[in-house]
């Protein structure tokens, strides 16, 4: 029997990347309230956040300096917009920041509401690069398989998911995958992690040249992947890729959705795993989600590009109302303030070793083949055999079962495809509560054996 809200839950929404047909049996968990990483349903009852909402909810659900921010700037300018050369100082301010803090030069910033849109703004201002450069050809764009960059249709096309172009007629002509840098599942017998990433670039560039570089105009990549079940590459991974992108004059967009603002101990994930990119992505933990943002970083030879084409044909034709919303902006304003006063981003490296030693433990449980992370998310993959690494059938949801024992136990995790389980908590997490994420994941899983 489903609660009042509940009920008027499965007549009303449709949800997001949900069963719909389960939805309608189960109801909704329907959350009322938010404290520190702590959420409450409409019962009262507190579920560890164990995924910070989606991924973003870096600095928690009760921050009333983010409250303020937004309500101070609501009263003073609640909208404006960036057309036109029309400008507000929150725009400016947050720029400028971004500028500061990012790990590669940076021209300039083009804001978003959210990562999808930021990374089709990446598809589209690659296309216009390339246009402008009188390279007409070079526009095909290399993503990975298990990547996620979102939902738009270009963004979509950029994610590596079957769940994402099964039935939508995607991914787009010119959008092509490489291969999902997984050493627990790509790698031969006996292949070095190091090996696996040598192979993986030598792939990556035949490849390239199959396709025709002419053709090829950029490489999307997140540091660590998420959705596509929080998986790390293997070491020397980029360092072993970067030159091949470079040799074939490939634009490199690192899509710092998930790893951008401390997730991996550092700024960015792009910092964590030695790259160089020329651009980033970036959205959820830019303003703790509290607002929703996101944006793509300028590199000065694309601007100059982008100058040059104003100069011909007018109008830089592309934003949306919302870009460089000022509440958004004002959030994420005190929201890197936040990061840089209390030291968030320190305080995710040092809590790192503790959170990926409680992960790596749970590799011994019997249900377990890999439980890998790096700063403070982390992923762990349940398999049927761990010798073979066979996999359950898929319909048996086995993953699935276990966020829901673990739901039961107050933890809140995601699964995702190929019965992997997502870790991602609020990089404010203390290290007590990093042990009842843990301690309360481990009875999940034993009710799941
Ligand atoms: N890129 C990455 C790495 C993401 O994880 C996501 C969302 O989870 C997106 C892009 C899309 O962002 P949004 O859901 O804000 O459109």
């Amino acid at each position: 029997m489903l609660s009042n809200l509940a009920a008027r839950d499965v007549e009303t929404l449709i949800h997001p990347y949900t069963n719909l047909a389960l939805v309608r049996e189960t109801g909704p968990l329907v959350l009322e309230r938010g404290h520190g990483v702590w959420v409450y349903d409409t019962d009262g009852r507190p579920y560890l956040e164990g995924m910070a909402g989606l991924w973003c909810t870096a600095l928690g659900y009760s921050n009333e300096e983010l409250v303020e921010a937004a309500r101070d700037q609501m009263a003073r300018l609640p909208f404006s917009h960036l057309f036109s050369g029309r400008s507000h100082d929150p725009a400016i301010e947050l720029a400028e920041t971004l500028k500061e803090i990012a790990p590669i030069p940076v021209s300039k910033v083009f804001f978003t509401s959210s990562g999808s849109e930021a990374n089709d703004t990446q598809v589209k201002l690659t296309w216009y690069l390339n246009n402008a450069l009188g390279r007409p050809r070079k526009k095909k764009i290399i993503a990975q398989r298990k990547g996620y960059h979102g939902v738009t249709v270009a963004s979509a096309s950029l994610t590596g998911l079957p769940a994402n172009h099964a039935d939508w007629d995607l991914p787009l002509p010119g959008f092509l995958h490489a291969a999902c840098p997984h050493h627990y599942r790509g790698a031969e017998a006996g292949e070095s992690e190091e090996a696996f990433s040598a192979r993986l670039a030598a792939e990556l560039d035949a490849f390239i040249q199959r396709e025709d570089p002419d053709t090829v105009a950029a490489f999307i990549a997140e540091p660590v992947m998420g959705a596509g079940g929080a998986i790390v590459p293997p070491k020397g991974y980029f360092a072993a890729i970067q030159p091949v992108l470079a040799r074939y004059d490939i634009r490199f967009i690192a899509d710092e959705v998930i790893c951008g603002f401390g997730r991996l101990g550092t700024w960015f994930g792009a910092e964590a795993m030695g790259v160089r990119p020329h651009s980033l992505s970036f959205a959820k933990a830019v303003t703790s989600a509290y607002m929703p943002l996101g944006g793509v970083t300028v590199e000065e030879p694309l601007y100059q590009a982008m100058l040059d084409e104003s100069r011909k044909i007018g109008t830089f034709g592309h934003g949306t109302t919302y870009s460089g919303h000022p509440v958004a902006c004002a959030v994420a304003i005190k929201a890197l303030e936040i990061y840089r006063r209390d030291r968030i981003v320190e305080g995710a490296a040092e809590k790192a070793p503790h959170f990926q030693r409680r992960l790596s433990a749970l590799a011994e449980h019997p249900l377990v083949g890999e439980a890998r992370g790096v700063g403070l998310i982390g992923g762990l993959e349940i398999v049927a055999d761990k010798a073979s690494k066979r996999q359950y059938d898929p319909k048996a949801g086995v993953a699935a079962r276990c966020v829901a024992f673990a739901q039961g136990e107050g933890l809140i995790v995601r699964f995702l495809a190929g019965d992997r389980i997502a870790l991602c908590p609020p990089l404010v997490i203390a290290p007590d509560e990093i042990d009842t994420l843990f301690d309360r994941l481990g009875r999940a899983l034993d009710r799941t054996a």
